[in-house]
């Protein structure tokens, strides 16, 4: 199958040299190719979207949303499908990618409030005989570039929120999982939204810069590695755009000795080894304070002798997936090679087993490294937790905010005061406590901080509205002065 680009209604394939085999990466097999974009391709999708922006940021508020409602019946209707193809092409457990759907599908149902949310304020009397209106005004074509981790959620992070706004909106979606998109978006055109409000380029680093380079785009969303983030932002910026991007993550997990041990281990089982360790909210880093370390340790490990891996589309019972490609698998093993060769304790995994030609890595779990190991400081993106034992809650709490990243950070404790310090120090923008994987509802902002997001408006929740919107300030004044004079 060649992945087609939707340019306004037209599905089609473009006539590009450049394509790129997508994998099901629980076999390995190769299920379709993709075609590598560039800048005729992205002139041609910002076109669809600058003629749609006319008529689609005319449209009533209440009117846009009704349209997102009848996508949301749509997602809702096909729910099942688009969790099994996320599962085809990513290779999560069918559990996990429902997940997936369920978080974006949150996020449309958010976006339906747009008539509430896009309220401005306003100020009767602001001067003498001065009335002052704020009203959010569209901001023009939008775009969206996302990673491969989460194919329908973080698409749906963006778009529905940009167009409930009265924007138009180009996704160029991971190209290592481009088939949950395109489905999205056939959907998204059944469900009766205008053609070109929504359009599909395909491709990685040449359709990207001539998204970020395009006159015609007023602003950019962006989630990926922080290498890239950055890049994004930086080039964005440069040509005139408003950008958010989300980058990379190396989240800490603390447990402390009064933790609540059973509930503890399944969420740090969850955090770090669900979607094999390949969420920007993963637990990377355990820290078992005093006695806790040794106890958490055996328990995790006991816990990963009873994981079950494999083909996530043949087998259902399978706890863990494979990683991406076999590109991601050989850096993921290499990195743990590193964490061995730098003397931490390897206690789990670390070994490759082929599996059904898949892309597997096993769960792995490193004790006694220390903060300044590799394992420790750099992304791994798969399934490798790595554990330090700090003295105590303030040492733990000092090597956390070591990290130049700043996604997530959670603590296990019965104790609230140790939380409610926690929660105060540590520099990081999404918390948990006794929560392994902090990642905000819809509602809220996804509050990456430090190199884990560049910008100021971070994707979702009311600064999600604020991001794709813009001010407009409004002062009147209404002299009476003539009816006066006709004494009415
Ligand atoms: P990636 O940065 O390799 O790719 C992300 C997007 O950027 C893709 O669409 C890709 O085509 C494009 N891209 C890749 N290389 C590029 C380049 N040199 N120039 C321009 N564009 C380029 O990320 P990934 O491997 O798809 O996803 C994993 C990463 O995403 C991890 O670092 C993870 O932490 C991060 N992530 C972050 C969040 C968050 O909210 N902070 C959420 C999910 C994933």
């Amino acid at each position: 199958m060649e992945v087609p680009v939707l340019v306004g209604e037209r599905w089609v394939t473009p006539q590009v040299s450049g394509w790129s085999p997508v994998f099901n990466p629980s076999r390995g097999d190769q299920i379709a190719r993709v075609p590598h974009c560039g800048a005729a391709e992205v002139d041609a999708v910002v076109q669809a979207a600058a003629t749609a922006f006319i008529g689609w940021s005319k449209t009533s508020a209440p009117a846009r949303a009704a349209k997102l409602f009848a996508f949301k019946t749509k997602l809702e209707a096909h729910f099942e499908e688009l969790a099994a193809l996320i599962t085809r092409e990513n290779g999560k457990t069918l559990e996990e990618a429902r997940g997936d759907v369920r978080r974006g599908i949150e996020v449309v149902d958010f976006a339906c409030g747009i008539a509430h949310l896009c309220k401005g304020e306003n100020l009767p009397q602001v001067a003498d005989g001065i009335d002052g209106v704020t009203m959010r005004e569209p901001i023009g074509v939008c775009a969206g570039i996302t990673p491969f981790n989460v194919p329908a959620m973080v698409p749906l992070w963006m778009f529905p929120l940009a167009l409930a706004c009265g924007n138009t909106f180009n996704l160029k979606p991971s190209e290592q999982v481009p088939l949950t998109a395109v489905r999205l978006a056939e959907l998204f055109l059944e469900a009766g939204l205008p053609p070109g409000v929504l359009n599909i380029v395909h491709g990685g680093r040449e359709a990207v810069d001539a998204l970020l380079e395009h006159p015609g785009i007023a602003a950019i969303s962006f989630v990926g590695s922080t290498r890239v983030a950055e890049h994004v932002y930086v080039t964005g910026c440069r040509h005139g755009k408003r950008v958010q991007a989300a980058g990379g993550a190396k989240n800490v997990m603390i447990v402390m000795p009064d933790a609540e041990p059973n509930a503890t281990v399944r969420a740090i089982m969850g955090a770090s080894y669900g979607c094999a360790g390949q969420r920007c909210m993963a637990g990377s880093i355990l820290m078992g304070v005093g006695e806790a370390a040794s106890q958490v340790r055996d328990q995790i490990a006991s816990a990963i002798d009873k994981l079950v891996i494999g083909d996530t589309l043949a087998n259902p019972k399978a706890d863990m997936g494979p990683v991406i490609d076999s590109a991601a698998r050989d850096r993921i093993l290499q990195a743990i090679e590193m964490g061995v060769a730098e003397g931490a304790s390897l206690v789990r995994g670390g070994k490759h087993e082929p599996q059904s030609g898949g892309f597997f890595v096993p769960p792995t779990l490193f004790d006694e490294a220390s903060p300044d190991m590799h394992i420790a400081r750099e992304e791994i993106f798969g399934p490798v937790l790595t554990m330090l034992r700090p003295r105590d809650l303030d040492e733990a709490i000092a090597w956390a905010n070591r990290s130049p990243y700043g996604n997530g950070a959670v603590i296990f404790t019965s104790s609230g005061g140790v939380a409610r310090q926690f929660a105060r120090e540590v520099q990081c923008g999404m918390v948990g406590v006794n929560v392994g994987v902090p990642a905000p509802m819809a509602a809220f902002a996804f509050s990456g901080w430090n190199r884990s997001f560049f910008g100021d408006l971070h994707v979702q929740g009311t600064e999600g509205v604020m991001f794709y919107t813009r001010q407009k300030i409004v002062l009147s004044r209404w002299d009476n002065a003539y009816r006066r004079t006709q004494g009415w």
